[in-house]
Parts: C-alpha cells; structure tokens; sequence
C-alpha cells in the first residue's frame, strides 16, 4: 500500500491537503492511501499544475511614464509604412433627376422624368 512518504515530491502538497482535509484527525504521513485518494492526489496535483501554468502565462500591466512610453515606442517598433496617397476620386457632376409632379386620373402622383425645359413629362406637359 502507499502511503504519503511514498508519493513523489510533486504530489506532496496536493496529498497533504487531501489527506488533511479527507481524515482529518488522523497523522495523514502513515496512513495508507486507496485508489480513490491516489486518483484524487493526481487530479489535484495536475489541475493545479495547469492553474500555475495559467498564472504565468497571463500579461501583467505596468505603469509607465508618457517619456518612456516613447522611448519604448522608438526602440521596438518599426517606423510607420508610408502612406499611400489617395487616389482623387473624380467628382460626380450632381444630376438631378426631376419627376413629373402631375396627378393621374387614378389618383397617383405621376413620377415619370420630365421633358427638358418643363415641369413635366412628355405625356403631362401643356401642348402647345
Ligand atoms: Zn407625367
């Protein structure tokens, strides 16, 4: 059977507190583990392996001055890529397009486009 003395070192602390925590008024350093306790130390030891990892790998923020924010900024970062200039959109010219306002025998607005020179379309302009 094992007992604490026998787990490896990394698995130490994990079983202490297990152990500590599972039977509580017993010298937790002799008692002989069971499968469940054994499968327990090892989950407990590797989650918190993982925690630790986690914790390490997490970025830290730290205060700086405006003067060594630029600094920083010269040493490491390449200088800005030059911008491309802009290729000069030709204007639009603004065409209006006018609708004829006439009203319909049906009672619709009529919005055909209007003959040059008038307020109406063909079909709605005064004949002369
Ligand atoms: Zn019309």
């Amino acid at each position: 059977m094992t007992t604490y003395s026998d787990l490896p070192d990394e698995m130490k602390p994990a079983a202490s507190r297990y152990l500590k925590r599972m039977y509580s008024n017993c010298d937790f350093m002799t008692r002989e583990m069971n499968a469940h306790d054994l499968k327990m130390i090892h989950t407990m030891t590797k989650m918190n392996k993982i925690y630790s990892d986690i914790k390490d790998r997490k970025s830290k923020s730290i205060t700086i001055s405006k003067y060594e924010a630029q600094s920083i900024d010269t040493m490491t970062l390449p200088p800005p890529p030059p911008v491309a200039p802009k290729v000069q959109q030709k204007e639009k010219p603004n065409v209006k397009i006018h609708y004829c306002q006439a009203i319909k025998m049906d009672g619709n607005v009529c919005n055909s486009k209007v003959k040059a020179c008038s307020e109406f379309c063909g079909r709605h302009s005064k004949r002369k």
